[in-house]
């Protein structure tokens, strides 16, 4: 089990949770690019309902390649992306590991949707890459 805690910039939103972490990646697609305004996301997924959120947050809905629906859960005031859901991934969040405070348990174990990685992106090349989606 892994204690994580997490905010928004401006404080208004927050998390915690003590569960095991599922999985942890960099994720260069565009959704994440533009939803983070960053090169690219970087996700811990745990267990749903092991996650506990205070504050009113924000959610924007769409439908990804996949034909699945994703969710971006936000801070309405500061904008902050503190976490998504993916309706192919049931019982299963994404932490955007930007807003964790425990840095150290932030270990991501492969590179996805590399195709859209910005050129200038370094990528740790002991890590997995994968072109899109894994698998
Ligand atoms: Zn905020
Ligand atoms: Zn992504």
């Amino acid at each position: 089990m892994t204690e994580i805690t997490g905010s928004c910039l401006c404080g208004n939103v927050s998390y915690m949770c003590d569960t095991e972490i599922k999985m942890a990646i960099n994720c260069h697609c565009t959704d994440c690019q533009q939803a983070t305004g960053s090169a690219h996301g970087t996700l811990l997924f745990v267990a749903d309902d092991a996650v506990e959120i205070k504050g009113e947050v924000t959610e924007y809905s769409h439908p990804a390649d996949s034909g699945n629906t994703l969710t971006k859960i936000f801070c309405g005031r500061c904008g902050s992306q503190v976490a998504g859901k993916n309706t192919g991934r049931e019982g299963v969040i994404g932490l955007r590991a930007g807003c964790i405070e425990q840095k150290d348990i932030i270990k991501p174990g492969a590179n996805i949707f590399c195709d859209s990685a910005i050129p200038s992106t370094a990528m740790d090349p002991d890590m997995k890459k994968f072109s899109g989606m894994p698998g």
